[in-house]
């Protein structure tokens, strides 16, 4: 992918109905990337906003030689536009990950490369606080972390941790290789290896527009995180169905003892209703866990491609 032409730092951002912020996003980045000693270009990658954010983007890139435009032929969510721009990336030594919302402040982007320039493949940052953040979103964050960490086994996620990070040219060649259509990054990024440091930032509230990020999408977030992660909730079936046949067993045998000591009196209606109406939900259950597998392995062996570009406007100088 590298030019001779090529510029040392890619700065990706992907962005959804984000007019509001972009130009004082740019302006912020310009100014914290003014002394890093490095030639850089921005990737905007519009994923199909339905506001003016193209139009934005097209601005900057007339007015600024070093930005970078892909549009995409609609909204792919944040995942996909991520590795859109990552994969339009020019950059020779590394890239960086940054939201346009400003929540991830540009100015840490000087202690990324630092870190990059003491060896580092990967450099992530890791918030201090969450600003602005209700106490149920930080705190279903931190139970979701925690679960992560439990089940991760030899890959782990480091807590309090988004996708704004730096990575090296061979780590981001070697993220690239990774081209499932359920893409949980963090995970992703976590998966690749390569030595890693943190970068400890206070993040800020949103500048302006809203979240795109309901109860609702925050928890298909963390089910799509859990089954593209680990496989580890197909053996709760095992364990459950297990622990069902002993006390089963268990059951049974008080039941024929006390059928021989004292007869049989014939009663137990609401319990075998209980027991039968708790099993069918548990039988439930575990199909949707398959289901939630098995329609994943549908969606990846269509092998599509993971999305298109309307059109790819590269940066024009490096400087
Ligand atoms: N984003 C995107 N496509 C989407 C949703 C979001 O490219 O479908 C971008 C958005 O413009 C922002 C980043 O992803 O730059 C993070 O989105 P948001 O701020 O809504 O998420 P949060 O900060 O709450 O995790
Ligand atoms: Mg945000």
């Amino acid at each position: 992918m590298t030019s001779p032409d090529a510029p040392a730092l890619s700065v990706v951002v992907p962005a959804y109905n984000e007019q509001e912020v972009l130009p004082e996003f740019h302006r912020r980045l310009a100014a914290a990337l003014e002394g890093i000693g490095m030639a850089w270009e921005v990737v905007y990658v519009n994923d199909g906003s339905r506001d003016t954010t193209l139009e934005v983007m097209l601005g900057l890139q007339r007015q600024d030689p070093r930005v970078a435009v892909v549009n995409l032929s609609r909204n792919f969510g944040k995942e996909i536009a991520l590795t859109a721009g990552l994969d339009h990336a020019r950059a020779s030594d590394a890239v960086v990950v940054i939201d346009a919302d400003l929540q991830d402040p540009p100015e840490v982007i000087p202690a990324l490369i630092a870190g990059w320039r003491e060896g580092f493949d990967v450099v992530y940052a890791q918030r201090n606080t969450r600003e602005g953040e209700t106490w149920l979103k930080k705190a279903t964050a931190a139970a979701f972390y925690r679960f992560m960490q439990r089940i991760g086994g030899k890959v782990q996620l480091p807590p309090d941790t988004g996708d704004f990070r730096l990575l090296s040219r061979r780590a981001l060649d070697a993220l690239l290789k990774l081209r499932e259509h359920h893409r949980f990054m963090k995970g992703l990024f976590a998966w690749i290896g390569f030595p890693a440091k943190a970068v400890r930032y206070d993040r800020a509230p949103r500048a302006a527009g809203t979240t795109k990020w309901n109860y609702w999408k925050l928890w298909n977030f963390s089910l799509e995180g859990i089954t593209s992660f680990t496989v580890a909730p197909l053996k709760v079936a095992t364990y459950v169905g297990l622990l069902t046949a002993v006390g089963a067993v268990i059951y049974l045998a008080q039941l024929l003892v006390r059928t021989f000591l004292y007869g049989n009196p014939v009663a137990g209606y609401p319990s075998l209703l209980a027991v039968v109406l708790f099993l069918g939900g548990v039988q439930m259950m575990m199909l949707g866990i398959i289901g939630e597998y098995l329609g994943r392995i549908f969606n990846e062996t269509k092998q599509r491609p993971l999305y298109f570009t309307e059109r790819y406007l590269p940066s024009r100088q490096a400087r």
